[in-house]
């Protein structure tokens, strides 16, 4: 396993769980595109936040439990929302 995949940003986990558990009231768009957008909206938003996964550990599996975010990332996700709503890039 290389140095640099090692690294993760734990926050994309919590923008991917916060997401994923909006998406399911199903009012707004969840295609792929319209998702990626509003994730990466968000992560560019939000600060970064690295840990090192343990080695055996499965990629990705770090302390993201641990993480309590100390900004508001429901704030950042709902006018990520309205941004991708004015202007969706709907998957084809
Ligand atoms: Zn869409």
């Amino acid at each position: 396993m290389g140095l640099m995949e090692r690294l993760h940003n734990a926050m994309e986990d919590v923008v991917l769980q916060t997401v994923d558990k909006r998406m399911e009231k199903g009012d707004i768009c969840d295609c792929e595109n319209c998702r990626l957008d509003i994730m990466s909206i968000m992560l560019n938003r939000l600060p970064t936040h690295y840990a090192v996964s343990d080695a055996g550990a499965l990629y990705g599996r770090v302390k993201a439990i641990d993480f309590q975010p100390h900004v508001d990332i429901t704030i950042a996700m709902t006018e990520a929302i309205e941004l991708v709503q004015q202007r969706p890039r709907h998957n084809l």
